[in-house]
């Protein structure tokens, strides 16, 4: 067999293709040089994966999605880069402090590198650094491999990923209701609404708590320590608002619920059970993440599931929250919950105690689409949210996926190596002006401390 053979392959049966290697291998060339490589040449890698090494970490910052999110990038020896998103309101230092201990790893070795930075990540937005470069690890990982993500996590359970979208609330509930339908004659076929004590507390006697207190001004305050607590009359006024909302919008539609202010635990039942009778798909961090037994207590009283986690770092807290029962649906972000692999790790915790998985997200396409690949590849997936609706630029922000990225309320899941996405130059450089696109960052090159977790 001959290069010349090999190009001239296309048509040639399979007779004389054995024909020919006999004919070379009685030669005693079977396995020359040439055969081989033409063997490479017809396997699908856009890289030599097992030599590829990172090279650089950049960033470029987005504002407005509607949130602050910065966009990363991971430059390799091969010419191929992967781009991974802080999560939205972190700062990108979390992500450019790991530079010096990335440079020159592997990018496909994914889990070996996660293990390494996971030390420094951290609840809420303290995880955004480790999460984006994870994202970004699997993204090179598919484009080195050419494979989508959703198949380096195990395949796919569906094509199409259902979306929840977030509304701009109203206090009045016809205005918040009609602006909800809106998304309903979209194709969104799941809703979230906001519905906090803000909506009563001005109110007379809805409210009980210190005089001066507001609901924003305990903002940072855990809910069981305000003394903010909400009366029958308060119960009663938000169900009535629910009330015109499913008025408008149906009783089909699954309606979910967050933002309730920082009540405690007794009130949080209390209201609870004033909404049962609106059916909600779920209520959304009532109280902080952190207190399972108080969780227990809510999620046993009242008849609406209830569902928390968009702040938790790394699968052992779920596992607390899951082997106790704690809530009935777990909502990590996955920007913050450990990225692709850890939240899929998570759903299946989740699957084995019977819990489903919804999934938080508010940020750019780079991170939507990291989102939709675990979300495809993890079996107990709920739905996963969407924040920015309402964000004309939302989709233009990135190139290379099928357009548009959703639709009727679903996302497509994308065949493209790595993610699928790519951040479009021009409408990011529109996006934050003066900032830097993908600037050098030498600065982070010699980044140190002694990271052993032990002695
Ligand atoms: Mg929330």
């Amino acid at each position: 067999m001959t290069k010349k053979w090999w190009k001239n392959r296309r048509g040639t049966s399979r007779r004389s293709f054995l024909g020919g290697a006999l004919g070379a291998a009685a030669a005693g060339t079977f396995w020359a040089e040439d055969t081989i490589q033409a063997y490479q040449g017809n396997v699908s890698t856009a890289s030599k994966p097992t030599e590829l090494k990172i090279t650089d970490l950049r960033f470029a910052h987005i504002t407005g999605a509607p949130m602050r999110a910065p966009i990363i990038r991971i430059d390799t020896n091969q010419g191929i880069s992967g781009y991974g998103e802080v999560r939205d309101g972190a700062s990108v230092t979390y992500a450019m402090m790991l530079k010096s201990r990335l440079i020159g790893q592997n990018p496909c070795d994914v889990d070996k590198i996660f293990r390494r930075i996971k030390q420094f990540g951290f609840h809420a937005r303290q995880a955004g650094g480790v999460c984006g470069i994870e994202m970004a690890l699997w993204d090179l990982a598919g484009k080195a491999y050419n494979v989508p993500c959703y198949q380096l996590l195990g395949g796919k359970f569906r094509d199409k990923i259902r979306l929840y979208c977030d509304t701009t609330e109203s206090h009045d509930p016809k205005i918040y209701g009609e602006r909800m339908k809106k998304r309903i004659d979209e194709g969104f076929t799941w809703l979230k609404m906001d519905l906090g004590v803000d909506l009563v507390e001005k109110i007379p006697g809805c409210v009980s708590r210190p005089a001066g207190m507001t609901e924003r001004s305990v903002a940072n305050v855990a809910h069981m320590f305000t003394g903010m607590e909400i009366t029958d009359k308060g119960v009663g006024l938000m169900g009535d608002y629910v009330a015109q909302i499913r008025e408008v919008v149906g009783w089909e539609v699954p309606l979910c619920a967050d933002h309730f202010g920082h009540l405690g635990v007794n009130s949080c039942i209390r209201l609870g059970k004033g909404l049962e009778k609106y059916n909600l798909a779920w209520l959304e961090d009532m109280i902080p993440w952190t207190e399972t037994e108080l969780w227990k207590q809510i999620t046993n009283a009242v008849n609406i599931p209830t569902l928390t986690g968009e702040d938790i770092y790394l699968k052992e807290p779920f596992i607390e929250l899951l082997k106790n029962h704690a809530v009935d649906i777990i909502h990590p972000d996955l920007a913050t919950s450990g990225g692709l692999l850890e939240t899929k790790k998570i759903g299946d915790v989740a699957m084995e105690y019977g819990h489903a998985m919804a999934m938080h997200f508010a940020g750019t396409p780079i991170s939507f689409m990291a989102n939709v690949h675990c979300a495809a590849a993890t079996e107990n997936f709920l739905v996963m949210e969407h924040h920015s609706v309402d964000v004309p630029w939302w989709t233009n922000m990135v190139t290379g996926n099928v357009q548009p990225l959703y639709e009727k309320g679903c996302a497509a899941v994308p065949n493209k190596p790595g993610l699928g996405v790519e951040p479009n130059p021009d409408e990011v450089k529109r996006l934050a002006p003066g900032t830097g696109y993908f600037d050098p960052s030498d600065t982070w090159n010699n980044e140190r401390s002694h990271d052993r977790l032990y002695s």
